[in-house]
């Protein structure tokens, strides 16, 4: 019976597979490398404890503030900050695990709020090409981990694909990321349907340039759509 109720409550990998593995090769704290304990996921206590979450509008990009647009973060990211190296593990050691972890945490952190979550979650897509290369979407899996802890939520994969595929934007200037962004997304008009409220699933907003294009090309079409931004740390 409490066997029973265990693999109720908690998936399989979280009963068997993550105390074997762990037990052969010890997770490190993603942000300062200390050893975690079985309890631990991706941040060791300290760690987790010291991220500053933010859910200030004031902290979106000036172009980016607007009624309708609301934005959840994780965290603050600025150079030297305990957020730098893990966020770094998330967009280049393809830690698929890990991302799905961030998006629960994501979710957990907005449970003693009263927030609206929206009826569909839209990961930031990447170009096919990208994805095939990275082997996942580290929004989609972002946005997986936080639909484990909000059901209700509709993942959608189908609505917006991206059909440029920029190089790395972290070469690039402000100005000639903002450029860029114009055409790379296009929108999958028949799969949308009647919706009202839609979320936004990103890892970070450095320039928001990418977050831009895609909402100015949903709004294009949907003037009065609600748009809740998802992501894990905006720059300071
Ligand atoms: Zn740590």
């Amino acid at each position: 019976m409490v066997f029973n109720s265990l693999l109720k409550k908690h998936s399989i990998r979280e009963v068997f597979l993550k105390p074997l593995l762990h037990l052969f090769f010890p997770y490190r704290c993603h942000a300062c490398s200390i050893e975690l304990f079985s309890n631990e996921s991706i941040l060791c206590i300290f760690c987790e404890t010291g991220l500053e979450h933010t859910f200030n509008q004031a902290e979106l990009p000036q172009y980016l503030v607007s009624e309708s647009i609301t934005l959840h973060s994780l965290c603050y990211y600025s150079k030297g900050h305990a957020a730098q190296p893990l966020l770094h593990a998330l967009k280049y050691n393809h830690e698929r695990d890990a991302c799905f972890d961030w998006g629960l945490m994501l979710a957990k952190s907005l449970k003693n709020r009263s927030i609206e979550m929206p009826e569909y979650l839209i990961p930031v897509p990447l170009h096919p090409k990208k994805e095939y290369l990275r082997g996942y979407n580290q929004s989609e899996y972002l946005a997986r981990g936080i639909q484990a802890v909000y059901p209700s939520a509709q993942l959608r994969l189908d609505l917006i694909k991206r059909v440029k595929n920029s190089n790395s934007q972290t070469r690039k200037n402000r100005h000639k990321r903002l450029h860029d962004v114009r055409n790379v997304f296009e929108l999958n008009a028949h799969t949308w349907g009647t919706v009202s409220h839609i979320g936004l699933v990103d890892d970070v907003i450095t320039t928001g340039a990418t977050l831009k294009g895609i909402i100015e090309l949903i709004k294009s079409k949907y003037p009065d759509i609600r748009i809740t931004i998802f992501v894990l740390a905006v720059t300071k």
